[in-house]
């Protein structure tokens, strides 16, 4: 997969009802950074959020620092955001469809369907690559919830709590139940790439979202610019 260069967006590919996902990169600095929102398409306060961080890095309001290089996907799950649907347009749950070593085919509940197989999703292969290419020191995926909390995989409590300063929520290293096919499984505990899935307040209006997490989101992006990064694995 190429990369954009910073102030570029780039289409890296389109979801399984043809909607292209789009990848922008502001900065140029040593440290890449992956921030992505809409996974879950019914999640708005979450990719309203990303979209926002970006108009105000574009416009200079936030500056994500010279160490960093900050790529963002606002919509992973654009057929699901269309129509503010959690599943993508196959009703699969992209949050439980990544090849992890626990993936399995059971759910539940189908607004949990973790696909035919795992990783068989265009968007799920996307994710895949993006981490690949990108290499990040740290992704954030901005989800809501009715606990709104601070989800943090991999060897990163450090981090979810420098965010906590801001943004007032509780860092979680366990989010209460399994989460087998799910990017915090993929890439915080199995490739040990520090892994915050943020969860907004679900409901919480867009100016008030914007007002808790902008600073928080900012502070961890720039984290690992001063501080060690955890060991990998
Ligand atoms: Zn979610």
């Amino acid at each position: 997969m190429n990369l954009p260069k910073s102030g570029e967006t780039i289409i890296i590919g389109k979801s399984i009802d043809g909607r292209e996902i789009a990848l922008s990169a502001y900065g140029s600095g040593a440290l890449p950074i992956l921030l992505m929102g809409g996974v879950h398409g019914d999640e708005s306060e979450g990719f309203l959020l990303v979209e926002r961080f970006q108009e105000a890095l574009a416009q200079g309001e936030l500056d994500a620092g010279d160490a960093v290089t900050l790529y963002v996907v606002p919509r992973m799950n654009p057929d699901g955001c269309a129509n503010l649907r959690r599943t993508n347009g196959r009703n699969v749950d992209l949050n439980r469809n990544l090849p992890t070593k626990d993936w399995s085919g059971e759910f539940k509940n189908v607004r949990y369907y973790p696909g035919a197989a795992a990783g068989s999703e265009p968007e799920s292969e996307l994710t895949l690559q993006l981490v690949d290419a990108i290499q990040p020191a740290a992704i954030f995926s901005m989800h809501s919830y009715e606990n709104a909390m601070i989800n943090f995989n991999g060897d990163c409590e450090d981090l979810a709590t420098a965010m906590s300063a801001h943004n007032k929520l509780p860092p979680k290293g366990d989010i209460g139940y399994p989460t087998p096919g799910s990017l915090g499984t993929y890439t915080g505990w199995e490739r040990a790439i520090p892994t915050i899935t943020l969860e907004i307040l679900r409901g919480q209006e867009p100016d008030a979202v914007w007002k808790q997490h902008a600073q928080g989101l900012l502070a961890g992006i720039q984290y690992y610019t001063n501080h060690p990064r955890p060991a990998a694995k």
